[in-house]
This record gives C-alpha cells, structure tokens and sequence, in this order.
C-alpha cells in the first residue's frame, strides 16, 4: 500500500444539489480530481479547492483519455501520495466502469473505496414526474445498456417481464429498441418517455408510445445523453405542472450540459 489513496465517487446526473455530503466532503479534502463530461463540474474549483483538475472526458474537439489511460493516472497519482477522486456521473458502478477502476487500483496496491452516486437510471425519469415503480402498476424496473443492440433473448425477456424498462445510452439504438419489443409483444401503445439532458436547464421530455416514438423523436430532434422510460408508470407522470419536471428547487443552479 502506498500513502496516496482513490475514491470513486458518484457525482448524480448533473446538478450539483445531487452530489451526496460524502462526494462533497471528499471533493474538498482531495489532491487530485478526475472527471467525466456527465459528472457535474462546473464549479468544482470551488468544490475542490485544493486539487488539480483533470477533464478525461469527451468535451468538442478534444477526445475522451482512454480507460487504461485514466487507470494509469488514478495509480500514479495514488503512488506519488495524492488523495485522488475519481468523480463520475450519476453511481459509479452503474455504467460507469467503475468496477474496472476499483480492479485496477487494488492490483496496483493502492487503496480504493467508492461513495454511491444518485443514478441517473432513477432520477432522470423523477426529474419528468414518473416514478419507476408504481403500487399496482409496476413492482420491478429493469435498467439496461442501449449501448449495444438488444439481442434477440434479451427483447423476448423484457418483453415478457412486464417491468418498467429503462434505458441507458439508448438514443442511437431507440429504433431497434422499440420495434424489437413490439416484435416481442409489447403492445404498439406502451407508453415511452425520452427525456434528455435532466436536472439542467435543457432539461427536455418527450412523452410518446412505442409506435410513434421514432416519428416523435426524430421529429424533436432527441440527442444524447438521455434515458427512456418505457412502461406503464410513463402515464402516470405528473406533466400538468410545468415546472413538476425539476423536483428539485434548483432551478437557479442548474447548468447547461456540455
Ligand atoms: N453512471 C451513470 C450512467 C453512465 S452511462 C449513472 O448512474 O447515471 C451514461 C448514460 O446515462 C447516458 O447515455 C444517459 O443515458 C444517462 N444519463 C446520465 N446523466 C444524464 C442526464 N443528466 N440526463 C439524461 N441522461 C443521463
């Protein structure tokens, strides 16, 4: 074991109100700070006064620090004495490669622990009023990688689970995705929701059912990063009040995403 140590910590989807007090606490004692384009970082010089500021993700025209790369300098600056976190977005360990880190810092003997994140696969739907699970509408919620296709068993499982589906880097996928489930037997009117950029003032959803989201979406011009809800519970959101889509009472921090 060396004197410097990391700490995974999970930033929330994007508004600072959503870091937890351990991710805060952290910041400010840290040396060190490796953050994601997701994470939120836009006043972490004053969140973090005291570290150096390393952006390892994608920011326009600049290409994302490979894994192996932001693994090396999570190690070496453990190794020369650094107190480093490692600020993700939304949980660390959802998506977030973060078991990868965790691996990588103990075959180099250095010590790792992880502070949870608020997961965006949870609080982006509440940010556009759905709640995942609803008495009687749903008691189960998948959350599932858009990244790749979905094959053939995975669209026949979540098809059949009658859960509510949620989707992560899902946006490019959204066609094979929705007809996939169709194909699959979810009815052509399930509800879906797209919302993109939550908990920022681009915040934007998109309520839809499964066989006009692709007109919809297309139609909106829906990008990335975004999180689709698919079930039932979607028409239970709360879309009467306009401002219901931040349930934080924030709206003065919340920042562009970049
Ligand atoms: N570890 C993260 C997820 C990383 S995968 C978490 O727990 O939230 C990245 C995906 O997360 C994006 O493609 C998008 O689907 C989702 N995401 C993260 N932040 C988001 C935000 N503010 N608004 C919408 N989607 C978001």
């Amino acid at each position: 074991m060396t004197s410097g140590r990391v700490v995974l910590v999970g930033g929330g989807p994007g508004d600072e109100d959503l870091l937890t007090v351990g991710a805060v606490k952290a910041l400010a004692q840290a040396d060190v700070v490796l953050f994601d384009r997701l994470a939120p970082h836009r006043r972490l010089a004053e969140l973090a006064p005291h570290a150096r500021l390393i952006d390892v993700g994608k920011t326009p025209g600049h290409h994302p620090i490979p894994q192996d790369e932001i693994e090396k300098l999570l190690i070496q600056h453990a190794h020369a004495g650094s107190f480093v976190v490692r600020l993700k977005g939304g949980d660390p360990f959802v998506f977030g490669r973060g078991g990868e880190e965790v691996l990588a810092c103990r075959r180099a003997g250095v010590e790792v622990t992880v502070i949870p994140g608020v997961s965006s696969a949870v609080a982006v739907p509440a940010a556009a009023g759905i709640a995942v699970t609803h008495r009687e509408v749903s008691r189960m919620f998948t959350v599932v990688s858009g990244h790749a296709p979905l094959n053939e068993t995975e669209l026949a499982g979540l098809a059949g689970l009658a859960s509510t589906i949620v989707v992560l880097m899902g946006v490019s996928n959204l066609p094979q995705i929705t007809q996939g489930l169709m194909r699959h037997g979810l009815p052509a009117s399930t509800p879906i929701a797209v919302i993109e950029r939550g908990y920022t003032i681009e915040q934007r959803s998109l309520f839809s059912s499964l066989d006009r989201i692709l007109y919809d979406a297309a139609t909106a011009g829906v990008t990335s990063p975004a999180v689709l809800v698919i079930g039932e519970v979607v028409a239970f959101a709360n879309r009467e009040d306009p401002n219901s889509a931040f349930v934080l009472d924030a709206a003065a921090s919340l920042a562009p995403l970049e």
